[in-house]
């Protein structure tokens, strides 16, 4: 194939990313803007960089996974970042997300358990001009008391609750997303919403995530 026909190619399977994205829900402009600006090839790697711009999640090091797209946009769209907000994540996995959410706040801490994949998303980061992403190796179920309070918080590893510190961590008005459930089972994707009178919650959707684990990974 010309190097013409794959750079078409490309086009084409990038037309096909956001339209699939649309389809499945994901409808804010904001959001579908940053997902057309971040492009997910980087962030896939080896084997399966090739389906980059398939709505699927894939492997990753560490035997993790990168989110399925439409289920980021879905994510994303549920926090309703402003450009003023300061969003914890918690799962760097790739740096995907994370760098998705550095399109529309004002600050973004992520945080993995796997020193490795921490270390190969700042890289990335750093390709993309990403100076506003802070990424850290630590176990993200204490949340990051430093700075907390987050206006908005995203978990993208399954856990039975809510993590109390985490709960704790969000600012009065704040929004968190996360999926909640067994790990070896549907899980459902959550939205906390944290208002002057309690916690409110809304169930979006079936999901599947890998789980929240306890301590620091061996890589
Ligand atoms: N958001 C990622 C996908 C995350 S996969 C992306 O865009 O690619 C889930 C990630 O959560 C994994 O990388 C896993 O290492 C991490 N994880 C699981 N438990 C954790 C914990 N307690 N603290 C921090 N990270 C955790």
């Amino acid at each position: 194939m010309s190097a013409e026909h794959s750079e078409d190619d490309l086009a084409t399977r990038k037309m096909q990313f956001l339209y699939a994205l649309r389809s499945k829900g994901v409808t804010d402009k904001r959001v579908l803007q940053a997902m057309e600006e971040i492009d997910r090839g980087p962030f896939v790697r080896g084997l399966f960089s090739e389906r980059a711009y398939e709505d699927m999640p894939l492997p990753i090091a560490c035997g993790q996974t990168i989110s399925q797209p439409s289920v980021v946009g879905l994510m994303t769209q549920a926090l309703n970042i402003s450009p003023r907000d300061k969003v914890l994540e918690i799962g760097t996995g790739s740096g995907y997300q994370a760098a998705i959410l550095a399109k529309l706040a004002r600050r973004v801490y992520t945080i993995d358990r796997h020193r490795r994949l921490v270390h190969e998303a700042r890289a990335i980061f750093e390709e993309l001009d990403l100076h506003t992403i802070t990424a850290l190796t630590a176990d993200g179920s204490h949340g990051l008391p430093d700075q907390a309070p987050f206006d908005r918080i995203i978990i993208t590893a399954a856990a039975e609750d809510p993590p109390g510190p985490l709960l704790a961590q969000l600012k009065e008005g704040g929004i968190m997303v996360l999926p909640v459930g067994q790990s070896d089972a549907v899980q459902s994707l959550i939205r906390v919403h944290k208002t002057a009178s309690g916690l409110e919650y809304d169930e979006m959707r079936d999901v599947r995530f890998v789980p929240l684990l306890e301590g620091l990974g061996k890589e």
